[in-house]
């Protein structure tokens, strides 16, 4: 087969936490990551040249090489040299529905995408861990945006532990069109503010770790108690974009206040809130009061749900 379509969805924090510095500038963190219901469409063709090109008609992505796309495909090109020279280059198409620079790693999940379509494309045969270790020199949430669904990820995010999937848990989504926050700007301002709280050694850093995966959260999610998985979400990075960006602290406020809201939260470094809700219909209702509280055409709002699944071939 010449071409491959692949389905990359988004994915939320169900929870954030920041524990401490890392000898490589990163951070040490304890999350949750989801799989939702709202994805992009990656076309993948094999152009028998020796290019990687790159289509996207959406205003805030990049073509350039600095498109994660790109990069994930210039990755595959240096890992799999003979690959290359076999089958040529890869011309990469992106139907964006992601909000971008949103916190639901819409980049993250196009390269996740890219990886997948290539070792197909190119009859690799490249096992999930194998395709995650290469997705973790791209990016964070790379390695999980392959295998998606429910997983506690620590490390920088890229040590993964999947846990049962939830699918079928109701969210409501809002992000404003035309506001981007910079994860590195969130993280940086973080360590500003509340550097002096971290762990400092490294046996701590690993004892946090470890235990977070016996937490309240983590057992509200092994018992799909919808209730209790909405009030332990938690975020350590509103600490600073909510401070910082009024519009989305209000936002988070009036879905606070709506009847049928479980919880609410900015998912990682923002700016998009989500809440979870009892029912599709329930969401559908939420959506429509914020709609009337905020008429402002640049508040994009989604009704959507978990899922279980990272990439997939598109039907
Ligand atoms: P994360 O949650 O992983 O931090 P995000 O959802 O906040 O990611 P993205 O949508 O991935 O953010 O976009 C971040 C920036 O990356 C954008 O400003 C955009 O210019 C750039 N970018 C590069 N490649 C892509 C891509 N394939 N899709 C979207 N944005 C991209």
């Amino acid at each position: 087969m010449r071409s491959y379509s692949l389905i990359a969805p988004a994915k939320i924090n169900l929870y954030l936490e920041i524990i401490g510095s890392r000898p490589d500038g990163y951070h040490e963190l304890a999350m949750i990551l989801q799989s939702i219901d709202l994805s992009d469409q990656i076309d993948i063709h094999a152009s028998s040249t020796e290019n990687i090109r790159v289509y996207c008609d959406h205003p805030q992505v990049p073509i350039d090489q600095s498109n994660l796309v790109y990069k994930a495909a210039a990755l595959m090109a240096r890992e799999f040299p003979k690959a290359f020279s076999n089958f040529g280059g890869v011309d990469i198409t992106i139907k964006k529905h992601i909000p971008v620079a949103a916190g639901l790693a819409g980049g993250s999940s196009n390269a996740a995408a890219v990886l997948v379509g290539m070792d197909l494309l190119w009859n690799l045969g490249l096992t999930q861990s194998e395709l995650e270790e290469l997705g973790a020199s791209l990016g964070s949430d790379v390695p999980f945006c392959i295998g998606g669904g429910t997983a506690i990820a620590t490390g920088r995010g890229e040590q993964l532990s999947p846990l049962q999937s939830l699918d079928n848990l109701h969210i409501v989504l809002a992000k404003y069109r035309s506001l981007e926050v910079s994860t590195p700007w969130a993280y940086k301002t973080y360590r500003q503010q509340f550097g002096v709280n971290y762990i400092q050694d490294s046996e701590g850093l690993a004892a946090r770790a470890s235990a977070f995966h016996s937490e309240d959260m983590v057992k509200a999610i092994l018992n799909k108690n919808t209730e209790n998985i909405a009030q332990k979400l938690h975020n350590d990075l509103e600490k600073v974009v909510l401070p910082a960006y009024p519009q989305v602290w209000q936002l988070r406020e009036l879905f606070a206040s709506q009847p049928g809201v479980l919880g609410t939260m900015m998912s990682g470094s923002g700016p998009s809130v989500f809440a979870i809700v009892e029912s599709q219909n329930q969401g559908q209702i939420v959506k429509e009061r914020i709609r009337e509280a905020i008429p402002d055409e640049d508040l994009e709002l989604f009704v959507t749900h978990t899922i279980k699944h990272g990439i997939k071939i598109a039907q």
